[in-house]
């Protein structure tokens, strides 16, 4: 993967960074920004300010520095601003983003319309792994807590290394992060066998409700379930990837209620239909096989809706 010599200059000749991510941040926004953070502040000697608009998931409170972030824009602008693990200011949940360059580091499909230097590749596995491949380029150090952010950030974008973006280069940054002293099964642990009860009992009710449709499956969580079962919207991570598990199931739908008559739709693909495209005419965006937006109606209204833009994406994909 190479690093554009135009980033890597950008980055040495700055003195002072804001790191910004996408609202609802995922394990790779997170492990991306605390271990870019930490390489520029520990090694580098800069100034960095962390930013995001949402509480951190606690299931992610163990990377070292998550407490760092904060909620609100700083007074002052910094010599370079950097988008993260998204390229459009929208994804921010903030507007006026201050910064004398404007950088941004991502790989998702959707078009970006921001930044004076944009480093994006589509394919990569993860942000983590672009950012793994820019520290090498900065010729800083892999400390073990940069690691452990980094693997995170890449073990969690590729499913644990299941997807069809995982290449030769994911194994080999995960190797170069294993001997630098990560430890997988705390990762794992951390991450995948630390279900609450709670939220256990929300998985349950929204498996029992998932209505299946020909190749698309639907659950839903709605904000009474929630009250139910003592759970929040950080409880449902990876919900959508249940439904898809589904033999038969094309794509999968995961619907969230975020208002009285609003979703937020979350889709996965086994990989026939790019469900960034049905993202992104609800206003939405993300990859081929994972993508998501918004939309407003009653939930019956939603689901029929988000069914039928899902049956036409599946009808008129090319025979293979
Ligand atoms: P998730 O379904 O897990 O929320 O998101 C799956 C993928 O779609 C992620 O890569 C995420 O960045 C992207 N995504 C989810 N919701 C939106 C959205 O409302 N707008 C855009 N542009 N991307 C989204
Ligand atoms: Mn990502």
């Amino acid at each position: 993967m190479k690093v554009p010599d135009n980033l890597v200059k950008a980055i040495l000749k700055a003195r002072s960074f804001l790191i910004v991510i996408h609202i609802n941040p995922d394990g790779d926004a997170l492990g991306s920004a605390l271990a870019l953070a930490r390489v520029l502040k520990k090694h580098m000697g800069r100034e960095v300010t962390l930013l995001n608009n949402d509480p951190i998931p606690q299931v992610y409170r163990f990377l070292p520095g998550w407490e760092d972030f904060s909620h609100t824009l700083p007074q002052t602008t910094p010599d370079v601003l950097i988008l993260l693990d998204c390229g459009e200011v929208e994804r921010t949940g903030f507007k006026n983003l201050p910064g004398k360059l404007k950088l941004v580091v991502d790989h998702h499909l959707t078009k970006q319309n921001f930044g004076d230097i944009k480093w994006g590749i589509s394919d990569a596995s993860s942000t983590g792994e672009m950012v793994f491949n820019l520290i090498h380029a900065l010729g800083a150090p892999l400390d073990k807590d940069t690691a452990l952010c980094l693997y995170t950030a890449i073990v969690t974008d590729t499913g644990g290394f299941r997807y069809s973006s995982t290449s030769p280069s994911s194994f080999r940054a995960a190797a170069e992060l294993l001997e630098a002293g990560v430890s997988p099964w705390n990762v794992t642990e951390n991450i995948y066998e630390s279900i609450s009860s709670e939220r256990m009992a929300l998985m349950g009710k929204a498996l029992n409700g998932l209505k299946r449709n020909g190749e698309v499956a639907v659950i839903s969580v709605t904000d009474s379930m929630y009250k139910e079962t003592g759970t929040s919207a950080e409880d449902t991570e990876n919900f959508a990837n249940l439904a898809r598990s589904i033999k038969g199931v094309e794509v999968a739908v995961f619907l969230r209620q975020i208002g009285p008559d609003s979703f937020k739709v979350s889709m996965r693909s086994k990989g026939r239909v790019n469900v960034a495209a049905i993202a992104e005419a609800m206003g939405g965006g993300g990859h081929h096989n994972a993508a998501g937006g918004l939309m407003k109606g009653r939930l019956n209204e939603v689901e029929k809706k988000v069914t039928t833009m899902v049956k036409d994406a599946l009808g008129s994909r090319k025979p293979e």
